[in-house]
């Protein structure tokens, strides 16, 4: 991974030095600091709620502080949706029962076949 500021990659330290790179959190982005950008890099690094250090490591869904371990969920940005709400659609009336002036008419044709036969 290379310098999230330079693009500088890491080379292997010196024997009998450590690397003097860092890493940090930067908007929730783990990153990489090379030893020129360091000074820079801090004002950009995200910080311990804790104990303000900027030792902070990314974890899977979590920032967590490597000085204190306190552990942090990265930025909730967004609130919870509203639940849609789904509305029934209009049913209009079936309205049950045969139309009484269509059964009255097919009554009065009834009473006439039979009357005629
Ligand atoms: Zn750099
Ligand atoms: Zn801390």
């Amino acid at each position: 991974m290379p310098c999230y500021r330079c693009g500088t990659r890491q080379v292997d330290p010196e024997p009998g030095k450590g690397s003097s790179w860092r890493r940090g959190v930067v908007r929730e982005h783990q990153v990489l600091v090379c030893p020129d950008c360091q000074p820079a890099a801090l004002a950009d690094m995200d910080r311990c709620a804790g104990c303000g250090s900027t030792h902070l490591i990314r974890r899977l869904d979590q920032v967590e502080c490597l000085d204190c371990r306190l552990t942090r969920d990265p930025g909730a940005v967004n609130g919870p949706d509203a639940p849609d709400t789904i509305e029934a659609p209009d049913v209009p009336d079936a309205g049950g029962g045969p139309d009484p002036a269509l059964a009255a008419e097919v009554a009065r044709a009834v009473a006439r076949v039979l009357g005629r036969a």
